[in-house]
């Protein structure tokens, strides 16, 4: 009989933690919608698969327990280690630069929580995303696999050298801001495929690089402000 009560008990508080663990799904959803219409969509963001990856990856789940309730927020978060996740609309703004398509093959260079290669991961084929502090590197391969993203790839390194293996990349993401270009990476995109990354030190801006049969094309588009890449870069 005791047996019996304590089972039933059990399965009580187990019923009452998955409806609570509802509940909060639930309301993050809500905040996820609210901050794509609010701060993405009305900002001019118009790529259909852009907006729909910004709807699915549940950034609550790529930053700190006590930051959950500022997931949606409208700012960049610090993920720990002096690191950031950038804010949403950038995270948006990058993505839709990079004109991606279902089969195409990306690499990221800065990982951080790996929320960016999340969203980059619902549109195209394979992200390959490189970090250089092992604790970041481990804790986001961890949060995407218990997500499901089986079609990222995290290494820790310096991603200066890019990812040679996998390359060439139809489009490449650089999140923390070199003061030159890396030429590894220039050389590991596609002809046809584009890079965008925060160019700079204090001040910053985000250029888009077109990789063509003549060269390399470069735009300037916003003044940003990213933490800056270290490694081989900065020596
Ligand atoms: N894309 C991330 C945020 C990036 S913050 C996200 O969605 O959360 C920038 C990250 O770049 C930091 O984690 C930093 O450790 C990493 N980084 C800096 N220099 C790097 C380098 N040379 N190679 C790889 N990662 C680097």
């Amino acid at each position: 009989m005791r047996v019996l009560i304590i089972l039933l008990c059990f399965f009580y508080s187990c019923g009452q933690q998955k409806s609570i663990n509802q509940r909060s799904e639930k309301m993050y959803e809500k905040m996820r919608l609210s901050m794509v219409e609010d701060q993405i969509e009305r900002r001019g963001v118009k790529d259909d698969r852009v907006l729909h990856a910004m709807r699915e990856v549940p950034r609550h789940e790529f930053v700190p327990n006590h930051l959950k309730k500022y997931a949606y927020a409208d700012e960049p978060l610090p993920i720990g280690e002096d690191q950031t996740i950038s804010q949403p609309y950038i995270v948006a703004y990058m993505t839709e630069y990079l004109r991606l398509g279902e089969e195409d093959i990306v690499l990221e260079i800065g990982t951080g929580s790996g929320y960016q290669a999340a969203v980059l991961a619902e549109i195209a084929d394979t992200v390959y995303t490189i970090e250089i502090v092992d604790v970041l590197a481990k804790r986001a391969e961890k949060t995407l696999e218990r997500l499901g993203y089986e079609n990222v790839l995290v290494k820790r390194g310096d991603g200066y050298a890019g990812w040679p293996e996998h390359a060439p990349y139809d489009a490449i993401i650089i999140t923390a801001a070199p003061t030159k270009i890396p030429q590894p990476l220039l050389e590991q995109l596609k002809i046809g495929g584009f890079m965008i990354l925060p160019l700079g030190d204090y001040s910053q801006e985000l250029v888009l690089i077109e990789k063509n049969i003549k060269g390399f094309e470069q735009k300037r588009l916003l003044p940003v402000r990213f933490v800056p890449m270290t490694g081989e870069i900065a020596e």
